[in-house]
């Protein structure tokens, strides 16, 4: 298991866009298992390559719904329905903000085969898909935020 350093917001390399992946080799599949680890060990629903500075259209997500999904060059296919809801994001430690989503999405991807997958996700998953997806252009949640972003302790004694 290896942990990697989450990259903060005002980290420039949160801005780029990533590159397709062209092909799987040993250090991106290490890049990936990290990844996980990564996610799992700061509680995270998901986490994108740029995050840990890798700028490869790779994102992992869990949210708990039985499964871990690892989606490589990732599209949206289909989008469905409004949801509005808090957020948070890694990259923004101990901040929330309300995002409106699609409560509904199909994501065409890549597996860490390098198959083709198709995932669709309703409600926390559609939003975790959406979120990650958007790293990978150099979006942030808080771009999206409709009243902004504040601290989760103040969401607390609201
Ligand atoms: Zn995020």
């Amino acid at each position: 298991m290896a942990l990697r350093k989450i990259r903060v917001d005002g980290d420039e390399i949160l801005r780029k866009v990533c590159k397709p992946v062209d092909k799987m080799t040993p250090r991106l599949k290490t890049l990936i298992e990290d990844m996980f680890d990564t996610m799992y060990e700061t509680n995270g629903v998901g986490l994108a390559a740029p995050q840990v500075g890798i700028l490869k259209r790779i994102v992992v997500i869990d949210v708990e719904d039985g499964n871990a999904y690892c989606l490589i060059n990732p599209k949206i296919v289909l989008e469905e329905g409004e949801q509005e809801g808090n957020e948070g994001c890694l990259s923004l430690p101990g901040l929330v903000g309300t995002v409106k989503r699609p409560n509904h999405v199909v994501c065409q991807a890549l597996d860490i085969n390098m198959n083709e997958i198709v995932v669709e996700g309703e409600g926390l998953l559609a939003r975790a898909i959406c979120h990650e997806l958007d790293h990978l252009d150099g979006i942030l949640y808080k771009d999206k935020a409709l009243d902004g972003i504040h601290s989760v302790d103040e969401d607390i004694k609201k």
